[in-house]
Order: structure tokens, then C-alpha cells, then sequence
């Protein structure tokens, strides 16, 4: 049995459950069995044998019974049955964000929609709005929910990609015969949605090391593999093959395959002394590898993914990429920034930026606590905080029009400002700052009254609702915001959620002007979901001089480090320094920094 296929089992009992409105807990437990499964690099055939499967955290008696049902007899009992049960489409109908499965149902009871054209069907021509549970506003969402969905198919999210990526790369630096192997493309890059997932591994035999992978327990299908003879082979229907991936080299072997959530991976196989160049070339973006290539050839150099070539196609040894850039007289371009924005020539010239690091921030802003939707309490983060190098954090904890999340009114603001001022007595080796995360409300106006922003330390302002308006009323709304005396930093300026809601339509420009005129920094949220402010928009902020705040958003101990990490690795995407990184500095200067006390001067 697949790997792939027992996780996609799991996965379907989960969403039919869901659909059938079953016990929550029963759902999660199926849910979670399919990703424990999706990311094991075992295969579940030997876990079983050994009777290993309950020591993977997720797979518990239950799932391991179905789990065993599933190596018998190739089928799993309740699966059928809630199949049976069920038409076929729902699947994709709980794909769509805000419909759930009791409207699902009741779409599916009342009109027989069974899947997305029938969905959208009945959604356009009014029978969706007839159907119980259902208004012209939810209509409306769904419409725009299923456009989503339909734009969405076959990207995921960076983190996610990632955690399956290092993985297979882990797998491949196992083997005695991969000198080295890396995970390139867009992941490498940073990039936040991502089609594919790119491999390199070094081997001077390429056919066991493309065996293995392609055999791998988390394939579900292999896409393209090299026949005897060299030139790669696709499966046949296999369009997906082709999407998102670079065409392969002639002469290079490579292999792709599906993995069990969709994602396709791909793996380029080079000899150890090609290795720098290869991974140079799947990683860039095309501009910067055309950049490369062009560089190259005014010294006589091919750079190709099989390898680095001299006159009369003399290999060059490249072992790693420092030593094609080096060859090709660059300084060393971080993965980070290869995009073609500028970058070789700022190798050529010595002047790329220093990019900001993990070890450069000195604290922490926008910490959730227990106080709004936070798990931890205030002493809990601060303590996690000071254990990890921080000497400042900034607790923001909810505005109270964010009732969903537990916002705090005035007077329990200012209780919190109390007790921050308590545990601050108590605590040493880390100062904590009174802030909020207060709403931007749909005139731009702040959750709060001025009097009682002014009490705050630090005033973080984000949207959390009304994403549609129109972008003259969005850009208004967010320069009356910026207006305000006490607002400090925007959070998450375009609200978006990656994968699920485009962030809210917004004049970036004028708002980076005003911002830019106000002294207000903006923030790069490193939820892996959010990564807001875009990478995209960050030069022109620190061009104008906008210090950017790099922000976990924690909720829990555990997010302050992972949050933050992809927040760092976004700043750097976006060529930021630590000089243009707010809470790099030191408290004292921190503070400084800050629009409330950068008024007058
Ligand atoms: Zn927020
Ligand atoms: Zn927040």
C-alpha cells in the first residue's frame, strides 16, 4: 500500500464525516491521521509488520485497525460506506471555504448540488439563495469563495511545501552514494505560494538515487521518469506534470511525481562536481539565471544544469554555488533575493544589502495573550521571550470590535495595562510593553479614543474586517488610520490570507507615502499564512525610509520562534536590512523610533 493513498483515505473519511455533521473529535482524529501519514518517511507496510504504527504520533487503535483493513483487503470498511452514503462531488464542495458542511448538506438534500458546477450553477441562476441557510449575501461569498478555489488548484502554501521538501531532501542526503542534496525553485527563494517542489542531489550514478524517489512511501504518482537510455519519460495524461516545472535539460536526469496532498516534486540528479552549478540554475528565477548565463558568457563560461563549462566545453569544478558565483566574478547572491530585482549587479558591484538575521532582532512586537486569543499568559510569553534572547515584547492583545477574539474594552485595557505594569515589576532581564492590536474600523477610524491610545506604550492597528470596499474607500480608510497621532505600526497592512482571501484592494503607494510621512512603520506578520506586508512592496517601503517591524503574531510559546523565522526569511526576500528593521534596536531606540515619540521632532 501508498503512503499517499491510506493518508488520501483518511483525509475523504474526514471530510464526509464533516459533511455528515459527526463528532468533531472523531473528524479531527482523521484529519490528523492524514497528515501524520502524508509526512512519515517510513513506509506505513514495514510500520505495520514491526507493529511500529501506534508510535506515531496521530495514529491511534482506531486508525490503526482501518490502517490494517486497508493493507488486507486494499479498501477501508467506513470509507465505502460514507462513499456509498454520499455523492461523489461533496468532496470538492467541502474544498470551499465558508460554504461547511451543513450548508453543503443542506445544498445537497434540497437541490442535489453534488459538486462545484452545480454549485455555481445554482448559485447564478437564484436557486441557491431559496435553499435554507443560505442569503444573496452568503451567495455573493460563495461565488467569490468558489473563484478562489477554482484559481487556487494545484499552489500551496510555502510552509507546508517545505515541510514535505525537507524531507525528501533528508531521505536523499541519507544514501551513501548523494554527496549532497538540496531543496531549490521557488521554496529556496522564500516564495509564499508554491507550485512545485524542485530537488538537486549530487550522485555520480543517477538511475538508484531516481529509483528510490520515485518509489518513495509519500509518491502517490510518478509524473516523469528517465528510460534506459536517458530521455525522460512521461505518464501518459499526466498534464500536471508540465506545470510549474522548467523543461528538462537534455542529458540531465530528472524524475517527478505527484506527492498524496497534490503537490508535484521534482529531482535533478548531477555529478558532485556540477553540483553549485545545478543548483545555481533550479533555483533562480529565470531573469536571474538569464542574468547568470549572460555574465558567464562574456567570460566564455556555459552555465547550465549540467554543470559549469569552460572553452571548448571543459568542465569547471563546481562543487557549490559559491564557487560558480565566484568564478563568474559575483559575490554570492542569497537564495533569498535571486528574482532578477537588481541583484547582480549589486554582486557585480559589492553592494548587495546585508540582509537582516534571527541574531539582529532585539524584541518582540504584536504578542497575543491570554487577555484576548492568546494561549499563554503575559509572565508565560515574557519568560518565553527573555529565554530567547529578547529584552523587549510588546503585548497587543485585541481592540474590542474583535469581539470574536476575545477584544478587550477600555476598562480591561486599561486593567491590562495594570497588570503589564505588575509582572514587569516581578520580572527581570525583559522590559514589556503595553500595546494593543486595535481594528482599523471601516472609516479608518481606531477602535479606541485617542485619550486611551495615548496610555498605550505602542499601538499596532490592523484590519480585521469590511476586506471589500472599494479601493478609493480602502485607501481612505487606511490614511485616516495612518493620520492618527498614536498609531505606531500597521499590522498585517493588506489583510490577506494566503490561499484563502486576497488581501484588501489598497492604493500601496499612497499609503507607503503617508506612512512614509507620518514616521509609521508597517509590519511584516510572519504567519505563514498572512506574510504581510508583500515581499514585493518592501523596497519601496525602505526606500522611503519606513522602518519595517518583523512580528510573530504568537498566540502560543511555540510560534514566537516558527513565526518569526518566516517573517525573517520574507524581510530578506523583500532586500531588508537590519538598520531598516524596527525592533532590531535596542529598546531605548525602539522607542524612539516610535511615531508617538517621534512627534515634534
Ligand atoms: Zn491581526
Ligand atoms: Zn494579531
Amino acid at each position: 500500500m501508498r503512503n499517499a493513498d491510506v493518508a488520501r483515505v483518511m483525509e475523504e473519511i474526514g471530510g464526509l464525516m464533516r459533511f455528515r455533521g459527526d463528532n468533531p473529535f472523531k473528524i479531527r482524529a482523521y484529519e490528523n491521521a492524514a497528515q501524520a501519514i502524508r509526512e512519515l518517511d517510513e513506509p506505513l507496510d514495514a510500520l505495520l509488520a514491526e507493529g511500529r504504527l501506534r508510535s506515531v504520533p496521530g495514529i491511534g487503535a482506531a486508525i490503526e485497525k482501518k490502517i490494517a483493513d486497508y493493507a488486507a483487503t486494499g479498501s477501508v470498511p467506513l470509507h465505502e460506506k460514507l462513499l456509498e452514503e454520499m455523492p461523489i462531488g461533496v468532496l470538492e464542495l467541502l474544498s470551499v471555504p465558508g460554504l461547511g458542511p451543513r450548508r453543503a448538506r443542506a445544498a445537497y438534500k434540497e437541490a442535489g448540488i453534488d459538486s462545484l458546477d452545480a454549485l455555481e450553477a445554482a448559485a447564478m441562476d437564484g436557486t441557491l439563495a431559496t435553499i435554507p441557510g443560505f442569503g444573496p449575501k452568503s451567495v455573493e461569498a460563495i461565488v467569490a469563495a468558489l473563484a478562489q478555489v477554482r484559481k487556487h488548484a494545484g499552489r500551496h502554501l510555502g510552509y507546508e511545501a517545505r515541510a514535505l521538501a525537507e524531507i525528501l531532501a533528508g531521505r536523499l542526503r541519507e544514501r551513501d552514494d548523494v554527496s549532497a542534496a538540496e531543496v531549490a525553485g521557488e521554496l529556496r527563494r522564500a516564495i509564499e505560494i508554491v507550485e512545485n517542489v524542485v530537488l538537486v542531489a549530487a550522485a555520480n550514478d543517477a538511475t538508484p538515487v531516481i529509483d528510490a524517489f520515485c518509489d518513495h512511501p509519500m509518491t502517490a504518482e510518478v509524473l516523469s521518469r528517465p528510460k534506459v537510455g536517458g530521455r525522460t519519460r512521461r505518464a501518459k495524461g499526466s498534464a500536471g506534470a508540465k506545470k510549474g516545472t522548467r523543461a528538462a535539460e537534455p542529458g540531465v536526469p530528472e524524475a517527478a511525481v505527484r506527492l498524496g496532498g497534490g503537490l508535484v516534486a521534482r529531482l535533478v540528479v548531477v555529478p558532485p562536481d556540477a553540483f553549485g552549478a545545478a543548483l545555481l540554475v533550479e533555483t533562480g528565477a529565470a531573469e536571474h539565471v538569464a542574468e547568470m548565463k549572460e555574465v558567464g558568457r562574456k567570460k566564455k563560461l556555459r552555465l547550465e544544469t549540467s554543470g559549469l563549462a569552460g572553452p571548448r566545453g571543459a568542465r569547471v569544478v563546481a562543487p557549490d554555488e559559491a564557487a560558480v558565483y565566484h568564478a563568474l566574478g559575483l559575490a554570492f547572491v542569497p537564495p533569498e533575493l535571486r528574482e532578477g530585482g537588481g541583484e547582480v549587479e549589486a554582486a557585480r558591484n559589492g553592494e548587495l544589502p546585508v540582509l537582516v538575521e534571527r541574531g539582529d532582532l532585539q524584541g518582540l512586537v504584536h504578542i497575543h495573550t491570554t487577555w484576548s486569543d492568546g494561549r499563554v499568559t503575559i509572565e508565560g510569553m515574557a519568560t518565553a521571550a527573555r529565554e530567547r534572547g529578547f529584552t523587549y515584547m510588546v503585548v497587543c492583545d485585541h481592540s474590542r470590535s474583535t469581539a470574536i477574539a476575545g477584544g478587550l474594552s477600555i476598562d480591561d485595557l486599561r486593567r491590562q495595562i495594570d497588570e503589564i505594569r505588575r509582572v514587569n515589576e516581578e520580572i527581570d532581564g525583559i522590559e514589556i510593553l503595553a500595546g494593543s492590536e486595535v481594528d482599523i474600523l471601516a472609516d479608518g477610524s481606531l477602535d479606541y479614543p485617542d485619550e486611551v491610545l495615548a496610555e498605550l506604550d505602542c499601538v499596532v492597528a490592523s484590519v480585521h474586517g469590511a476586506f471589500r470596499l472599494p479601493r478609493a474607500d480602502q485607501t481612505a480608510r487606511l490614511l485616516r488610520a495612518l493620520a492618527n497621532p498614536w498609531l505606531d505600526v500597521v499590522g498585517h497592512p493588506t489583510g490577506r490570507r494566503l490561499l484563502s482571501r486576497d488581501g484588501i484592494d489598497v492604493d500601496m503607494e499612497a499609503v507607503l507615502d503617508a506612512a512614509s510621512e507620518h514616521g509609521v512603520a508597517l509590519e511584516v506578520n510572519g504567519d505563514p499564512h498572512r506574510l504581510d506586508l508583500d515581499w514585493r512592496w518592501h523596497r519601496a517601503a525602505t526606500d522611503r525610509g519606513i522602518l519595517l517591524s518583523i512580528d510573530p503574531d504568537a498566540h502560543r510559546v511555540s510560534e514566537i520562534e516558527e513565526l518569526l523565522a518566516s517573517g525573517i526569511e520574507f524581510a530578506r526576500k523583500g532586500w531588508v536590512t537590519a538598520e531598516q528593521t524596527l525592533n532590531a534596536r535596542p529598546l531605548k531606540d525602539f522607542r524612539a523610533a516610535l511615531r508617538r515619540n517621534r512627534r515634534g521632532a
